[in-house]
């Protein structure tokens, strides 16, 4: 057994060495040391606030949708690793990978039928993008190639989704001139609810028939636009884009790797328009937030497409495609969220952050309260303070990461209403102090 390191010298450590998400190095702002996680809690190594366990608020961003630990899922796991944890999938197959694969079919709107094992999401966004590239090649439309999307994206971090992430807010401006120059319309009007605006549609059909000679595809976040702004709006626009794709010729790609597996009240967010895209992706809670996991479908139409040119495969094969353990986690997490009334559940968390968060609304310098599934934002009319808003959260017992002007939770659908209101209490705290 290697010796055992203390906290300090752990923190320390990961100080010297380790880089985090959007991180300096060395790190600036300690990060909490978590020893395990159990149901909604997090138990950290030692003590912050005065409290040793937190309540999370962030399903480890909208992965961990039935919790920490679960049973069933750990018997998946065990069950899996006892016959192998990995095998190569070029020439080679196995039960886990067919099995999910039939599942992920079977629940996704027709006619998705073929489906591609990616490792992340960004990865299956660079499939996806692939895919919709090679179509055109294949059909003697090489000059299909760019992508069109609206403003206030996140599709990754991996060069593909950065050119389609939003151009200014996000952390990608840096790689401006550096990264393929996508087409842009405006972000999509705000509001679930809000009746979708006519000249905004007229946009979208405009930009998309002006360039439809030189593009592949049309890529967006259905109905909610996660890291990119959380912003919410109306099913409508996906009926627009649908129409205005089929009537120029132009592949719709849905990124549903945040919206996937019931997060806003429909299994996938496509769900809400009765749309289908010509691909989808799907990754963050495919696997309940075990394992690294993503999946890009596509119609036998784009399969059928690449499988006549010049190259008939697709080019894209990652060492750990398929990885059995992961795809059998991901099914029993599919199999266990269908297999209770989880459409019941995301509505009681809805309704909970709605009386919960409402208070935010009253406070100064907040702008805007707004709730969809299980998913509840603050925005601030000011950059949060990340150090006051997240030690306000912990000294309730909660853990939050606020971005940007945004303090946000989605939590896991096993949260029970008590530790919904705590959760609450901290999105309110976090945005007082914050
Ligand atoms: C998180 C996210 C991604 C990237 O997934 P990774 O697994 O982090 O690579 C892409 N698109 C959306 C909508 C996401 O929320």
């Amino acid at each position: 057994m290697p010796e055992p390191l203390s906290p300090g010298e752990l923190l320390d450590l990961d100080r010297q060495h380790v880089w985090h998400p959007y991180g300096p190095m060395p790190g600036r702002t300690a990060p909490l040391l978590v020893e395990s996680a159990s149901g909604v809690r997090l138990r950290l190594a030692e003590p912050v606030e005065g409290r040793d366990e937190l309540v999370d608020g962030m399903s480890s961003w909208w992965s961990a949708v039935h919790g920490y630990n679960h049973p069933v899922l750990n018997e998946a796991a065990h069950g899996q690793l006892e016959r192998m944890s990995h095998v190569m999938f070029g020439g080679l197959t196995h039960e886990p990978a067919v099995r999910l694969a039939k599942r992920l079919v079977d629940i996704t709107p027709e006619p998705l039928e073929h489906v591609f094992l990616a490792d992340s999401g960004s990865v299956s966004v660079e499939v996806a993008v692939k895919m919709c590239l090679q179509y055109w090649r294949s059909l003697g439309k090489p000059r299909k190639q760019r992508l069109l999307t609206w403003r206030g994206g996140y599709h990754g971090d991996t060069w593909q989704p950065m050119s389609v992430c939003d151009p200014d807010g996000g952390m990608h401006e840096l790689w401006q001139g550096v990264l393929p120059r996508q087409i842009f319309a405006d972000a999509p009007p705000a509001g679930f609810d809000a009746a979708p605006d006519e000249a905004y549609a007229a946009q979208l059909r405009e930009l998309i028939g002006r360039h439809a000679e030189e593009l592949a595809a049309v890529i967006v976040e259905p109905v909610v636009q996660g890291a990119g702004g959380m912003s919410f709006h109306s099913p409508g626009y996906l009926r627009v884009l649908r129409e205005a794709c089929d009537a120029h010729g132009v592949l719709l790609i849905f990124d549903e790797i945040a919206t996937g597996f019931g997060r806003t009240g429909s299994l996938f967010a496509a769900g809400h328009a009765g749309v289908t895209p010509d691909v989808m992706c799907l990754g963050k809670a495919l696997t309940g937030g075990y394992l690294t996991l993503a999946a890009t479908l596509c119609t036998a139409d784009v399969a059928d497409g690449i499988s006549r040119g010049a190259l008939p495969v697709l080019a894209h094969g990652p060492t750990f495609m398929g990885n059995p353990l992961a795809a059998a986690v991901a099914e029993a997490s599919i199999e266990l969220l269908l297999s209770q009334d989880w459409a019941q559940e995301v509505k009681r968390i809805e309704t909970g952050l709605r009386e919960g968060l409402a208070p935010a609304a009253e406070h100064a310098g907040v702008r805007e309260v707004r709730v969809l599934g299980a998913i509840g934002v603050v925005q601030l009319d000011h950059e949060v303070d990340m150090a006051a808003a997240t030690r306000a959260a912990v000294r309730e017992g909660v853990w939050l990461r606020p971005f940007r002007d945004l303090i946000y939770t989605m939590p896991p659908y096993i949260t029970g209403d008590d530790d919904l209101a705590r959760i609450c209490a901290a999105v309110c705290a976090a945005a007082r102090e914050g």
